[in-house]
């Protein structure tokens, strides 16, 4: 462009226009837009749109190039898309001086038609809108323009890394991270892709906003300024999102877009592939551009007019399985559904080459996929609500701790036998979260290594080797966890219980001796355990127990009962040992750590499973006293244990639990879930008893009237929930506790709906 058509005299618009197109009378209305202002022009002609962007060359050369294209596709599609008008001096795109501020100007015809947001469009309407993008698209393949096809810019998907710069400017560290979440499997589900996908000149923003329907139900077109060269099922995606995104089913009118663009332009099955995340992103742009805008001038109400449904949809979004929507989207075009084995055919597989000692969870086994934060998608499209899963700590998948691993793994991964700071980085994060005294901590890779270190630690420290364990208490899958672990050694087919093992009751009080927990009953079991120690055939090393006990049926220890019991066992010579591999990390919601809530400071505490959030990560903390003695010993080393990536991993949960304020929402969804399990235990004589803390909790399921366990029950209610798509368990001794610790990032709305299942499957059975 050599020189640009240029309007100086400050005129006020309706004068300018006057000029400017010779017209003799102009009313004029400013209508907002995302960020130009246009206006309705009322003239003797008829109306008209008059567009102004604020000025820069490369938006003079962009609203040129787009009407090009408005020109060119008027051949096929007058009517139903806007035309340029010239100004009097022949050009369509002017510069124009106004206000003392510099514009780009245009003026297009206007379509006359209601808005399909204004409407409650339906399915044929939708269909034919997927018919006219697809023609659309069929006519934009067929021009050239390298300034549009070169572009590069935030409202295109595949630019998708365009807008991560506007992450931060995202309020809340949960929608945040929902937005990386879709970022990521938009980097693993259609980055690799994208070079294969059809790519042309695309519409590209067929939002309810954009599209008309006349008066002869014909569609109509308006805003050609989101024109991309880029992937054709980047076109239908876009319209697909906004056909979805404030319906109560997002697939139910998206897939009659499909439909309709399926039966002009035959689509590929890469393309369906992808479509789920790409649908994903596009909202994603939505709010990351909104958030961007809202920061830049908060005034701006235009940007956010959408934002909650887009929000809306993103965490909605999550509930529909990636594989379930590409079987809808398959089945609507034509395609039958992805192939996938049977279960038998799973498990016969997996018979084939592992041992059946391993078990499998249901009757009816799950094939697991894929999962996001607290759902879990199976293989046969099947979304379960994750109730049970306590490893997956700050969510399935979470985009910061997947990225931490990816990160370290990608850039050093070795042994602690070298020096890199994230080691002793982590280390000092994690041990800010205990009290002053446990200021040492070793790095394993599972709670039963943990567990067995401990163990060994005491022993060696304490030059003794007897044992103190809990009644059905469970550490791990070593020797030495097992000879520790009530609930493996006293099974019936377990080793039995080794000389050196003293074994304590369970200071139950639901179903134990004594049952008032205001302290006496803590003191009585202490009391107790305290006798048998000291009538024990040889000194106790350590006294190790989880602070609820989770094999036992998530039973909490009587209050005061650790508080008697750990002076006496040091005071023996003995260490106590807490672990925490179940109720650490902020599970119990009103304290980071089990044993805090009983007022104690342990000697040594385990740690496992939600360390890393599923990556193999375990460690015993101990004081400075107990790893002293230890340095005294032959050197300690794990392979593994401490790893960069391990590190990075451990970080990124402690930053994820911080910035999401997990602990707290543990205390205030567990709290809720566990008034809702009491309202329900008033309701059914079957539930014995509701227990736990935070989101580690137990329904106890027994004979009407009675303390006797049914198993028979908690089965029945597990299987029913099942079905009903949601994932709980049972444990305790008999399994006749109903058990649920899901990852922290459970809402409120997800514990209703797992009481609500309870309460419908329980009306069926007589209790
Ligand atoms: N301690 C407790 C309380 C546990 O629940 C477990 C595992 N269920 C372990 C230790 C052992 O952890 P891992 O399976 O990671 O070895």
């Amino acid at each position: 462009m050599s020189q640009m058509p240029e309007i100086v005299k400050p005129f006020p618009m309706h004068e300018l226009l006057k000029v400017s197109f010779g017209f003799h009378s102009v009313e004029l209305k400013k209508l907002n837009g995302y960020d130009n202002v246009n206006y309705l022009v009322e003239t003797e002609r008829g109306n008209y749109i008059f567009k102004t962007y604020p000025f820069s060359a490369e938006t003079f050369d962009l609203v040129e190039a787009e009407t090009e294209f408005l020109h060119a596709l008027q051949k096929r599609f007058h009517g139903r898309i806007p035309e340029p008008v010239p100004f009097e001096d022949g050009n369509y795109v002017k510069l124009i001086e106004f206000g003392g501020q510099k514009l780009v100007g245009r003026l297009l015809t206007f379509l006359e038609g209601k808005f399909m947001g204004d409407l409650n469009p339906s399915k044929s309407e939708y269909r034919s809108l997927g018919i006219f993008l697809a023609e659309l698209d069929l006519e934009l393949g067929k021009q050239k323009n390298y300034l549009i096809q070169s572009r590069k810019w935030e409202w295109d998907i595949q630019s998708l890394d365009l807008v991560h710069q506007y992450l931060e400017d995202i309020p809340s560290a949960k929608d945040r991270n929902t937005v990386r979440y879709y970022f990521l499997q938009f980097e693993e589900n259609v980055r690799p892709q994208l070079s294969r996908l059809r790519k042309s000149f695309i519409y590209n923003d067929a939002n309810e906003w954009n599209i008309l329907i006349n008066e002869n139900q014909d569609l109509a077109l308006i805003d050609f300024g989101d024109l991309t060269y880029g992937p054709l099922i980047q076109e239908v995606a876009v319209a697909m999102c906004y056909a979805a995104y404030n319906k109560a089913d997002y697939l139910e009118l998206a897939v009659e877009v499909l439909r309709g663009y399926h039966s002009v332009i035959s689509l590929q099955e890469i393309e369906i592939e992808v479509l789920y995340y790409l649908i994903s992103a596009r909202l994603c742009i939505s709010v990351c551009n909104s958030a961007h805008a809202k920061k830049a001038d908060p005034e701006n109400t235009y940007v956010s007019v959408s934002e909650e449904n887009a929000w809306k949809m993103l965490y909605g979004w999550l509930k529909i399985n990636p594989v379930e929507a590409e079987n809808r989207f398959r089945l609507a075009i034509g395609y039958s559904r992805r192939q996938v084995n049977s279960h038998e055919e799973s498990l016969e597989y997996r018979n084939q080459y592992l041992s059946s000692i391993l078990s499998v969870s249901y009757s009816k086994p799950i094939i697991m996929e894929r999962a996001a934060f607290q759902y879990m998608y199976d293989a046969y499209g099947n979304t379960f609500l994750d109730a049970y899963n306590n490893i997956p700590h700050v969510g399935h998948s979470h985009p910061k701790v997947v990225e931490a691993g990816q990160r370290q793994m990608a850039k050093l991964n070795t042994n602690t036998r070298y020096l890199y700071d994230i080691l002793p980085a982590y280390a000092e994060k994690l041990l800010a979260k205990f009290p002053p005294a446990l200021n040492r901590v070793f790095f394993v890779n599972s709670g039963s290594a943990a567990s067995d270190l401990a163990i060994r630690m005491a022993k060696w420290h304490t030059q003794k080797e007897g044992l103190m364990v809990m009644e059905h208490g469970y550490h791990g899958n070593t020797q030495i966890s097992i000879d520790i672990s009530d609930y493996k050694f006293s099974n019936p087919k377990g080793q039995g219980q080794k000389p050196f093992i003293l074994k304590t009751n369970l200071p139950d009080t639901y179903r134990g001796l004594f049952t008032t927990n205001d302290g006496t009953a803590g003191k009585a079991y202490a009391k107790a355990a305290i006798q048998q120690m000291q009538a024990f055939s040889q000194p106790i090393a350590a006294f190790i127990a989880e602070p609820i006990v989770g094999c036992g049926g998530q039973v909490p220890l009587a209050t005061g009962y650790l508080e008697a019991l750990y002076p006496a066992v040091r005071q023996q010579g003995g260490v106590c040992i807490s672990d925490e591999v179940q109720t650490g990390f902020g599970r119990v919601g009103d304290s980071f750590w089990g044993f805090e809530q009983y007022g104690v400071v342990p000697d040594m505490v385990v740690l496992g499973k939600p360390m890393g959030n599923g990556h193999p990560m375990g460690a015993v903390v101990c004081t400075q006293e107990i790893a002293d003695s230890f340095e005294k010993g032959v050197e300690f080393f794990s392979s593994f244990g401490g790893n960069p990536v391990s590190c990075a991993i451990g970080l990124a949960v402690l930053d994820v639990m911080e910035e999401e304020g997990l602990q707290e929402n543990a205390n205030l969804v567990g709290n809720y879930f566990k008034s809702l399990l009491m309202e329900l235990k008033e309701k059914y004589a079957c539930i014995g008893d509701v227990r736990g803390s935070g989101l580690f909790l137990g329904v106890d399921l027994v004979k009407p009237g009675t303390t006797i366990e049914d198993a028979l029950l908690a089965k029945t209610i597990k299987n029913h929930l099942r079905d009903r798509m949601i994932l709980i368990s049972t444990d305790g001794p008999k399994d006749s506790v109903l058990k649920s610790k899901p990852p922290l990032i459970f809402t409120k709305e997800n514990a209703l709906q797992v009481v609500e299942e309870t309460d419908r499957i329980l009306k069926d059975y007589p209790c």
